[in-house]
């Protein structure tokens, strides 16, 4: 479908963040995203399902794609490229199940049977720049990597973007075939990682990666310093800390050339491992990196499902993206809950609860019940939740209701989630970790 010109956004919650964090701090940020945490009962043994073990191979499928668009053309999704190792970290149960619905599916299609094997759920950065000025009148392209267990027979892989008003908006379908000569197989890590929470094994526990970015070989004992600060925050709230057996985090060391990360609204560029930089979209607290296939490729063969990339810099930044990435400045004053926040987007999939007078967006319309499960605009069949709405949330004032006067969603310095953010966590934890009942 053709992309209008003043796209509504989705990408859950860069904007949102950005624009209330400027608001209310001088130094600010924002972004998104993700990761890590917590946890509390013994992980439960489970054993993988007969399904998966009928449709895949405990290997994972590397899937490299470009996606594309603006300027007046329809937004496409192409195939990049394929890797394979051994080794899948990730859910063996609820295959065709989504932990949230996403602002785009990836999906394991079975050719004869047209059955789904497995499906997973994304947002991405390429959404959110359709919905920039400068997507009305150019195109570009933008990398997204995902991974997939390996399909042990030929399978139609499909991905799926949806708009704002949850329409599909772009898709491509692409053949896997096992025989494929051209095939990559990754033999080994190519760094070793180093676990600074271990639960279980990683087919049992989610399992966060810690990366970084501007950090030099020397500063290696300050990267792990601030993976350790940064995860032990996140475990720090609920519900991770009750569930906090049921996650494993790891980081690895990959050096960069140059200590720090790019200011392009400072004129500073910096050779950092993965190219990231501040100024996404002009926005001087957006932190992303266009380089996703170089970050995956220093991290193929790791057991990893969430990534973290810590930014060397104090400056005050960041993004998360659900089920994608999430990048925050490490050596900032609001590193911390900025991290927290990030990650209730990137692996708790919540939206941002600010808002903002004379900086509203609309990015959620007002006759659309948004997919994430902490705001409302009670356009659902059924109340998003018990108890009461507070008008305002979803960078509107009006017109979009969120569960709580405050939240982690909304203030950097509200120590803790709402009981309905609480819950949706905990019920992604739930879904990523919980066997199903035989
Ligand atoms: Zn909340």
């Amino acid at each position: 479908m053709k992309i209008p010109a003043h796209p509504l956004s989705f990408c859950s919650s860069l904007y949102t963040d950005y624009i209330l964090m400027t608001t209310l701090k001088s130094h600010i940020l924002h972004l998104l995203i993700a990761l890590i945490l917590l946890p509390a009962t013994a992980m439960q043994a489970s054993s993988p399902s007969e399904d998966f073990t009928t449709a895949f191979a405990d290997s994972t499928l590397r899937v490299d794609l470009i996606m594309s668009g603006g300027g007046g053309i329809e937004a496409a999704i192409s195939l990049q490229g394929l890797k394979k190792w051994d080794g899948w970290a990730g859910r063996r149960h609820f295959l065709n199940k989504l932990p949230a619905p996403g602002n785009g599916t990836i999906e394991v299609i079975d050719p004869l049977s047209a059955d789904t094997l497995y499906r997973n759920s994304f947002s991405t950065l390429f959404q959110e720049w359709l919905s920039t000025d400068e997507a009305t009148d150019t195109q570009r392209a933008f990398e997204n990597t995902l991974l997939l267990p390996l399909p042990q027979r030929e399978a139609e892989i499909r991905v799926t973007l949806y708009d704002a008003r949850h329409s599909q908006m772009a898709s491509g379908a692409f053949r896997y075939n096992p025989g494929d000569p051209l095939l990559p197989t990754v033999r080994a890590p190519h760094y070793e990682p180093t676990y600074i929470h271990r639960s279980g094994n990683p087919d049992q526990a989610i399992d966060i990666l810690f990366i970084p970015e501007g950090y030099t070989a020397a500063e290696a004992d300050k990267f792990m310093e601030d993976a350790r600060r940064i995860s032990s925050e996140i475990l720090s709230y609920e519900p991770y800390r009750t569930y906090r057996d049921r996650f494993n985090i790891s980081a690895v060391m990959i050096p960069s050339a140059e200590s720090g990360v790019s200011l392009p609204h400072k004129g500073v560029w910096r050779d950092s491992a993965f190219g990231a930089h501040f100024y996404t979209f002009g926005i001087k607290k957006y932190l992303s990196s266009p380089n996703m296939r170089r970050l995956h490729d220093a991290i193929d063969a790791l057991p990893y499902e969430h990534i973290v990339l810590l930014a060397n810099t104090d400056e005050y930044g960041g993004a998360g993206i659900y089920n994608n990435y999430l990048m925050t400045a490490a050596g900032n004053e609001l590193s911390l809950p900025v991290s927290v926040h990030e990650f209730g987007h990137s692996f708790g999939a919540l939206a941002d609860e600010y808002f903002y007078p004379g900086k509203e967006t609309d990015q959620y319309p007002l006759d659309v019940e948004p997919w994430e499960a902490n705001i409302t605009t009670n356009h659902g069949a059924s109340p998003k939740w018990e108890g009461p709405q507070y008008e305002g949330g979803g960078y509107r004032v009006k017109g979009i209701f969120r569960p709580s006067e405050t939240c982690r969603m909304r203030d950097n310095d509200y120590p803790e989630f709402c009981p309905v953010c609480s819950s949706a966590i905990e019920k992604i934890i739930l879904f990523y970790t919980a066997p199903p009942a035989e």
